[in-house]
């Protein structure tokens, strides 16, 4: 440990942990940003087409333009450790990080996003990777002209089913309820692809296989039934990445939850992005409440200092 003592520690490398570092640093804080890799999940996303400014650019495309537009500035980056835990000692922040590192600051954002849900069903762990897919983006291209099947009707699921009906024989999209949620243009879309079949109210059991997955067990109207595909991408939604720290409340989702200022019930200690409890989770209003968040502890560290 330095005895450094910097104004803020940000946590994460995605759009809130960007925005938040841009205006920090642009307040006149000593600003650190700490990230395992910097992305995010919109860089595991096709195409993005509602952010302000763009019409439409790639996920990875877009995430890069946030890193150009980061190093444009005095901002500290810490990269390639997972952040461990965050506690509060005689009034001052300690990040620490997986390698043993630890930071000190009068103020910490948390914007650490969410990952991908799982389904914890039989097959899934053994046939990761070998047929069980989380990101569409990345490995679609490799079910080129195959049955695939998607799990997850939501906001996710409609948009991997769109991209992969570009790719696969037959998309199947599975969820639990009768109608598809998500954004009405990408349904739309999805309706409009002649290979992609919605399979309702059904629920995945059991993904078999042997070397790759083969196919799929899934309950539907009280029977047991069998689809034969070779991909199952799983899209049913995302968790929050909150076990780095204990001290701010979370909701029963593991949430960490904020005020519209984004300050949690810890003084200094603020949170942006997917990993609060606010939402719609988006990048515009993960980047925006990273300004709030920032501006906010800006304010939280002049006042702290006045008063030291
Ligand atoms: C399939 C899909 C498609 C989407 N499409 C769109 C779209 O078209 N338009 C749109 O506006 N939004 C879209 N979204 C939503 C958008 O991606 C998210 O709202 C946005 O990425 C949230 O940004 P974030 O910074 O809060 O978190 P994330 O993007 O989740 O990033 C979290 C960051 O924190 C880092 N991190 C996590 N834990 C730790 C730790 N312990 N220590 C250090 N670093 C850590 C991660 O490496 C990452 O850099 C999509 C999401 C998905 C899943």
């Amino acid at each position: 440990m330095t005895d450094e003592i910097h104004d803020v520690v940000i946590v994460g490398g995605a759009s809130a942990a960007i925005s938040a570092a841009i205006y920090a640093v642009r307040s006149g804080m000593d600003t650190l940003l700490v990230a395992d890799e910097f992305g995010g999940q919109i860089e595991n996303t096709d195409v993005v087409e509602n952010y302000l400014g763009f019409k439409s650019i790639t996920g990875p495309e877009i995430a890069e333009r946030f890193r150009e537009h980061l190093n444009e500035y005095d901002v500290q980056q810490e990269t390639g450790s997972m952040v461990t835990d965050i506690s509060k000692e005689e009034d001052l922040f300690r990040v620490e990080t997986e390698d043993g590192e630890v930071y000190r600051a009068h103020s910490t954002i948390v914007c650490t996003g969410g990952s991908r849900r799982r389904l914890d069903i039989p097959g899934e762990e053994e046939f990761r990777n070998r047929g069980v897919v989380y990101c569409a983006v990345c490995d679609g291209p490799l079910y080129q002209d195959e049955e695939v099947l998607v799990v997850g009707a939501g906001y996710a699921g409609t948009e991997a089913a769109v991209y992969l009906s570009d790719i696969a024989e037959t998309v199947h999209m599975m969820d639990t309820g009768s109608e598809m949620s998500g954004e009405a243009i990408t349904i739309n879309q999805v309706k409009d692809a002649e290979n992609v079949d919605f399979i309702k109210e059904a629920r995945i059991q059991e993904i078999y296989g042997d070397e790759t997955v083969n196919g799929v067990k899934y309950r539907q109207d009280g029977e047991m039934k069998d689809l034969e595909v070779t991909g199952v991408f799983v899209e049913i939604g995302t968790v929050p990445n909150s076990d780095l720290t204990d001290l701010p409340e979370k909701n029963d989702s593991g949430y960490i939850q904020v005020n519209p200022q984004m300050e949690t019930a810890v003084d200094g200690l603020y949170c942006a992005g997917d990993v609060n409890d606010l939402g719609p989770q988006q990048l515009s209003v993960s980047s925006g409440q990273g300004t709030q968040a920032a501006l906010n502890a800006a304010d939280y560290v002049k006042e702290k200092k006045a008063e030291d």
